[in-house]
């Protein structure tokens, strides 16, 4: 799958009752229709200006249905939290739960595109749940696919802790 939004096709269109004219970067949901949380708010509220309509703010308020970064965001905070909190040495059964929890969450992940290249990538990289540093470690690889697929900077993993678990060294994340 192409990485992040995806553009349109002229077969798609004509095939679907999405409006004639999408802004680039507006991607379709399995039913034809545009997909919110697969497309970035910018592309999403182009839609109102494409269809004539100027009434609309340029964002929308917070209380709205969310774009794919601010899905994004959320998820990835839950993913690193809950490696933040994982056991330093889970059960068997622990990581058993964790394995299929991650494959779960690759399956309904709301942005389909991003759920497809996810569950991908977790084929070609086996989670890797035994302990809870082998599990944030992993999952800051995670989150890094896809800071390269978007063209993003990668993030230094040996910091995952210091990000997500004990705050920076420096101390401003303490009280
Ligand atoms: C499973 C999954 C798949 C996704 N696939 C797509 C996609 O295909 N297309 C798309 O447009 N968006 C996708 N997203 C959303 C995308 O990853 C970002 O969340 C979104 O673009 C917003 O990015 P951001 O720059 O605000 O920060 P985010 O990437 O959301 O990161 C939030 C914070 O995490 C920290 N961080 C960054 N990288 C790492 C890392 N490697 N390890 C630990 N901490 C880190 C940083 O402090 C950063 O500020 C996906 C999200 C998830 C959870």
């Amino acid at each position: 799958m192409a990485p992040g939004p995806v553009e349109t096709t002229e077969k798609q269109e004509t095939e679907t009752v999405a409006p004639k004219k999408l802004p680039k970067g507006v991607v379709l949901g399995p039913d034809g229709k545009p997909c919110r949380s697969c497309t970035d708010v910018s592309s999403w509220f182009a839609m109102s200006k494409s269809s004539g309509s100027t009434s609309k703010p340029a964002k929308p308020p917070r209380d709205c249905p969310p774009d794919v970064s601010a899905l994004g965001r959320s998820s990835w905070t839950l993913l690193h939290s809950i490696t933040a909190t994982y056991p330093v040495q889970p059960t068997p059964d622990l990581q058993s739960e964790t394995a299929s929890f991650l494959r779960t969450f690759g399956k309904l992940y709301p942005c389909w595109v991003c759920a497809e290249d996810f569950q991908t990538w977790m084929t070609q990289n086996t989670p890797r749940v035994s302990s809870r540093s082998e599990f944030g470690q992993w999952m800051c690889e995670a989150h890094n696919a896809v800071n390269v697929k978007l063209g993003k900077k990668e993030f230094d993993c040996a910091k995952w802790e210091e990000r997500w678990r004990t705050g920076w060294k420096d101390g401003r994340c303490d009280p």
